[in-house]
C-alpha cells in the first residue's frame, strides 16, 4: 500500500533529508586518498550525534554500520573497513539518518583523488539518470516513466542498470511501497500521486549486469569485477513538481 504524506509530514521529512545532505557534504570532503570508510563511518556517526540524528541503517535487517561504504566494484551495502582509499579508485556512500521519526536516504558515489576517465563518464552518466528519473516524478506520471529515464540514458550511453536492487518509498519506513526499478515500460506502473516520497537510486554498472553477494551476507559486487556507481535522493512529489528532500 502507498503511504500518502500530508504537505506537514513533507516539510518534516525536509529536516531528515537536510541532515542526510549536509552529513553527505562532510563525508565527501574527506574522500581523499589514505582516508579509510572506518575513519567515514566514525565521522558520519559523530555528526548525527552533534544533530541528535540517529543512523538509519546502522541495526536495519543486522547492518552493522552506519555508512555503506562500496569502493569501486561493489555496488551497494559494503562495509566500511581500515583500507585506506588509493588514488584513482570510486567509492559509492549510501547514507540515512532517521530524524523526529523520519527517514532520510541518498547516496553518491565519489573520485578519490583522479579517477580514469571511464569512470568519470560513469559517476557523470550515473548522476545524470537521476536527475532525468527525478524529472519525471510528477503527479499524474507513472512509476516506470522514472524507470524508463533512467534505464534509456543509461544504456544509451553503453552503460547498464542495477537490476537486483531498486529504490522505495520512504517516509516513517525506510523502505516503503513501491519499488522504485530503475528499469521498465514508460507509462505503466501506479499512478505518481502529490504526497507520494520516493527514494530514487540508480545503480549502473560499466560493464554487464549481474550481482554476486560476498560471503559477508551484505556486499553485493558485479559479475564481472567491474566498477559501478549508485546516486540516490529522496524526492517528494508534489503538485509543484519534484522535490529533493536529501539535498541542502
Ligand atoms: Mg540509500
Ligand atoms: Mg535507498
Amino acid at each position: 500500500m502507498i503511504i500518502i504524506k500530508t504537505a506537514d509530514e513533507v516539510a518534516r521529512m525536509r529536516d531528515s533529508g537536510r541532515i542526510v545532505a549536509e552529513i553527505l557534504d562532510l563525508l565527501e570532503e574527506r574522500v581523499v586518498p589514505g582516508v579509510t570508510t572506518l575513519e567515514l563511518n566514525q565521522l558520519a556517526e559523530r555528526e548525527c550525534r552533534k544533530r541528535g540524528a540517529k543512523p538509519a541503517f546502522k541495526g536495519y535487517g543486522g547492518f552493522p554500520f552506519s555508512i555503506c561504504a562500496s569502493p569501486e566494484d561493489r555496488i551497494v551495502h559494503g562495509f566500511p573497513n581500515d583500507r585506506p582509499l588509493p588514488e584513482g579508485e570510486i567509492l559509492s556512500i549510501d547514507f540515512g539518518v532517521v530524524w523526529k521519526g523520519f527517514f532520510g536516504d541518498s547516496a553518491r558515489t565519489m573520485a578519490v583523488g583522479n579517477i580514469s576517465s571511464e569512470k568519470r563518464r560513469l559517476l557523470k552518466a550515473t548522476k545524470r539518470s537521476l536527475e532525468l528519473g527525478i524529472e519525471k516524478a510528477w503527479p499524474g506520471n507513472r512509476l516506470f516513466d522514472i524507470s524508463h529515464a533512467v534505464q534509456s540514458h543509461v544504456e544509451g550511453l553503453g552503460f547498464s542498470v542495477v537490476k537486483e536492487f531498486v529504490g522505495h518509498g520512504i517516509g516513517r519506513g525506510l523502505h516503503e511501497d513501491p519499488q522504485v526499478p530503475n528499469f521498465g515500460p514508460p507509462g505503466q506502473g501506479p499512478l505518481l500521486r502529490s504526497g507520494m516520497v520516493l527514494a530514487i537510486e540508480p545503480m549502473v554498472n560499466v560493464g554487464k549486469g549481474g550481482v554476486k553477494v560476498l560471503d559477508d551476507g551484505w556486499t553485493a559486487v558485479t559479475l564481472d569485477g567491474k566498477p559501478s556507481a549508485h546516486f540516490e535522493h529522496t524526492v517528494a512529489i508534489t503538485e509543484d513538481g519534484p522535490q529533493i528532500l536529501t539535498a541542502i
